[in-house]
């Protein structure tokens, strides 16, 4: 499942990955953003905004 941000400015999204853990992920992160549980890349930047590899649970603003 893919997620891309549109939000120009930014915020902050918890992610639940396929293996269970859910993690805050910045919506532009500038680097690869990795799972603390399985280590799978959770985002990744693509031209200024983030893909997210899993499931937004919440957004937090
Ligand atoms: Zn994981």
């Amino acid at each position: 499942m893919k997620y891309e941000v549109h939000d120009m400015a930014g915020k902050y999204l918890k992610v639940q990955c396929k293996c269970g853990n859910e993690q805050v992920v910045f919506s532009h992160t500038t680097s690869v953003v990795k799972c603390s549980g399985c280590k799978e890349p959770l985002a990744h930047p693509s031209g200024g905004t983030a893909v997210i590899h899993g499931k937004i649970v919440e957004e937090l603003g």
